[in-house]
């Protein structure tokens, strides 16, 4: 049979009448770039995740990008981060003219290590960025800790984070901004690109909003060098569709990761880790093997799509060799790349597809528990 890694027209196909009637309203009222529906969009999606604030921009890479910014970060500061994430958390640090400094994460939930961020901190340090990976928050409380000990700013990355939450606090409503992604795969996603920066700040949101627009409050008053890297309008418009439905599909996810854990039971294969005081969004459900080449090899081959998020820590590619990390810097990250396979993970998952994925990833986890 096979079973997809992600299938984004089954989603489209559960509210088609309202996603194309948000598509012909734009183009109806030409309201192409921001506009009344991502203004709206705005306002619901802070209050979704519990900040006061938040600014549409093109992605979830400007989004830290421009809060980065705003926040005054720049050439000579330094601002914390994990290697084991998408480049882009990184990326973000490096546009502003900031170093990225790296440290391990925890190795059970694949978030930032709190104890490695202190030994980190030098009198450059500014920011901390932890990356809420897969969908669960890093371990906030002892990052906002130390961020409020050295006069730190906390920039979460959500992009794969829509919902999330750590002792009943939402991803976004902790740090003092957070940039979630609309990118067509994650959990909340757009017919294109898109991102949101959310603040408790006010400063914060005038200057992404600022940032995104041309250094612009008012038309042509320039008060900054700024960007563009506006929200569509066409994006603003799908995505209040898709706020109606996120939490029923989060609760889907979490349904269908609980399905996997109870079928996995037994079987000896490393499912993830959901620690009790989290709200796992189940971006990606991961598990873990030393034989991940021939797994996915195997499952290929009877039609099962997988994915590895990520197959290199940051520390390790070529693109950031000038930072002079080397092989060996950060174990729990560098295991965590060689180990993880993600497994077909979206809304509308059944139980016929997982009962297809866990038999064949039980059959080849008993090979390797026989080969042991
Ligand atoms: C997707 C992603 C981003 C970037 O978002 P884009 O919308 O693709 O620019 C940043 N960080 C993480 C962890 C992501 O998964």
């Amino acid at each position: 049979m096979g079973v997809p890694f992600v299938d984004l027209k089954a989603q489209y196909h559960s509210i088609k009448e309202e996603i194309d009637a948000a598509l012909i309203g734009t183009m109806e009222s030409c309201a192409f770039t921001l506009g009344p529906e991502v203004a709206q969009l705005e306002k619901d999606f802070a209050v979704y995740a519990g900040a006061q604030f938040a600014a549409g921009v093109n992605n979830g890479t400007s989004a830290l990008h421009l809060a980065l910014l705003a926040a005054g970060i720049g050439p000579g500061d330094e601002v914390i981060t994990v290697p084991f994430t998408f480049i882009a958390s990184a990326s973000a640090i490096h546009y502003t003219g900031a170093r990225p400094v790296f440290v391990d994460i925890d190795p059970v939930t694949f978030t930032m290590d709190p104890a490695a961020v202190e030994a980190a901190i030098t009198p450059r340090t500014r920011a901390i960025v932890p990356v809420h990976l897969y969908g669960q928050m890093a371990d906030m409380d002892p990052i906002m800790a130390i961020a409020k000990k050295h006069g730190l700013f906390v920039l979460e990355d959500a992009a794969q984070a829509h919902g999330a939450e750590y002792k009943g606090s939402r991803a976004g409503s902790i740090g003092d901004a957070a940039g979630f992604s609309f990118y067509p795969g994650k959990n909340m996603g757009a017919a294109g690109e898109g991102g949101m920066t959310v603040t408790q700040h006010a400063e914060i949101n005038r200057k992404v909003r600022m940032l995104r627009d041309w250094g612009a409050e008012k038309k042509y008053h320039h008060e900054i060098i700024g960007y563009n890297m506006r929200l569509e309008g066409i994006q603003g418009a799908v995505l209040r569709v898709k706020l109606k439905y996120i939490e029923k599909w989060t609760e889907m996810r979490r349904d269908a990761a609980a399905r996997y854990n109870a079928m996995f039971k037994g079987t000896g294969v490393v499912t993830p880790v959901e620690l009790s005081n989290r709200r796992h969004v189940y971006h990606i459900y991961a598990i873990r093997t030393k034989e991940r080449a021939r797994w996915i090899e195997a499952l290929n081959a009877k039609g099962i799509q997988t994915g590895v998020h990520y197959p290199f820590p940051l520390h390790t590619l070529k693109a950031f060799d000038f930072l002079g990390y080397k092989q060996g810097q950060f174990p729990n990250s560098e295991k965590a790349a060689a180990e993880v396979l993600s497994l077909p993970m979206y809304p509308e998952l059944n139980a016929v597809q997982q009962e297809e994925v866990v038999s064949a990833v039980a059959a080849l986890q008993a090979e390797a528990l026989q080969l042991a």
